[in-house]
């Protein structure tokens, strides 16, 4: 992020770049436009959920210095709506505008070793870890660890890809064979009761607004559901936002930021970061002031980040290409009731584990809400 405020705020009438195509960027330029800015999308692929939506599309690879030349001339300022974009790609645009998140911390959160060190630096609790690089070091690894270790590769894995449970050194050394013997992460396997995360959004000035805690379900290493506000006592709720803002304190965080935790006990563990908008967010397009979206677009332009009140309970159901190809699915049943908000993204064709869409469910009672999801008869 540039220091130089005098560039700031940019109002409605300037153009916004987003590096990335998928749904993240598409609701991105909703949130953008009906702000009154243009929104240009830099992807590679012919067609996409944000490019769709956008002023305009740049199609070309997120290093092409052609793309980032024309992204540059195009934009007051540039977010991203994923963290594998190269970090030199926001470093060559920052010396013409300003970028949000910075460089800095999208290169931690792009690798779970950088990641972790990051947070054991800064006294944010997190699981034990070792990075390994060949397999002759897993051993030692594995033996710090308390008999029950998840092995990742440091970079590119998502929705539980590149990961693998282990019970011994001799697993983790196959599954860092299986991954192509890349640079992975051994950590201790975490018997948590809850997945919980925080998403928030920090602005140019220091100001950081939380939403309020995000209870996690997965099913098959994939988000499937969120609940809020998340089923913790008050007191773990208060120190997961205080952990949040103080690891996007200590990153000089700007932007929104989404923030993993394993609920432990009493005990809080940070697992890991992601530089932007997340899936666990997007009940804050329905039920929240304003939604991260919004704050992505306040944040980026140099705005304040808006107070967020809750406004109900909410589920936050994926729809994925599974459920999207099963038979008997319609499209209706998951809009049917006034209190259900759907969200498509346009994608050209549904696969197994993609994600399409998701649904907001709003009421009074969570648990009421889950049970209503469960019971949709397309549901898996
Ligand atoms: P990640 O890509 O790190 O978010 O991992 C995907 C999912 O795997 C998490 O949401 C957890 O459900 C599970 N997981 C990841 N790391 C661990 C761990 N150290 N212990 C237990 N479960 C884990």
């Amino acid at each position: 992020m540039s220091s130089d405020l005098r560039q700031y705020p940019l109002l409605p009438g300037a153009t916004l770049g987003v590096l990335g195509g998928g749904q993240l960027g598409r609701m991105f330029a909703h949130a953008a436009t009906q702000m009154g800015y243009r929104v240009v999308v830099l992807d590679p692929a012919e067609q996409g959920p944000a490019s769709e939506v956008a002023t305009a599309h740049l199609k070309y690879a997120y290093d092409d210095p052609a793309g980032l030349a024309e992204l540059a001339a195009r934009c007051d300022a540039v977010t991203t709506e994923f963290e594998n974009v190269p970090a030199d790609s926001l470093r060559y645009l920052q010396r013409s505008i300003p970028v949000s998140p910075g460089p800095a911390a999208v290169e931690i959160a792009q690798n779970r070793l950088r990641e972790k060190t990051f947070f054991q630096t800064h006294n944010l609790p997190t699981n034990a870890f070792a990075g390994v690089t060949q397999a002759e070091q897993i051993a030692a690894a594995f033996a710090q660890m308390s008999g029950k270790a998840v092995i990742k590769t440091t970079q590119l894995g998502y929705d539980g890809k590149g990961q693998s449970v282990c019970s011994s050194a001799a697993d983790a050394v196959a599954a860092f064979e299986r991954f192509g013997s890349v640079e992975c992460i051994v950590e201790d396997f975490v018997p948590f009761e809850k997945e919980v995360s925080v998403v928030l959004a920090r602005d140019i000035f220091g100001r950081v607004e939380t939403f309020p805690l995000i209870e996690n379900k997965h099913h098959n290493g994939i988000l499937d559901t969120c609940v809020v506000p998340a089923r913790v006592d008050g007191a773990t709720a208060k120190q997961a936002l205080q952990l949040a803002t103080s690891l996007a304190d200590a990153l000089e965080y700007v932007g929104v930021l989404a923030v993993e935790m394993f609920v432990c006990g009493d005990a809080l563990l940070i697992n890991e970061i992601a530089p932007r908008p997340h899936n666990s967010g997007h009940f804050t397009l329905d039920a929240t002031s304003h939604s991260q979206f919004d704050q992505q677009v306040r944040t980026l332009c140099g705005l304040p980040a808006a107070r967020v009140d809750l406004q109900c309970s909410a589920v936050m159901l994926n729809v994925l290409g599974d459920m999207v190809l099963a038979e008997g699915f319609t499209w209706q049943q998951l809009c049917e009731s006034s209190d259900s908000h759907l969200h498509v993204y346009g994608k050209s064709e549904a696969r197994a584990g993609r994600k399409m869409a998701h649904v907001n469910f709003l009421g009074n009672d969570a648990d009421e809400l889950l049970a209503r999801v469960a019971a949709l008869n397309t549901r898996r």
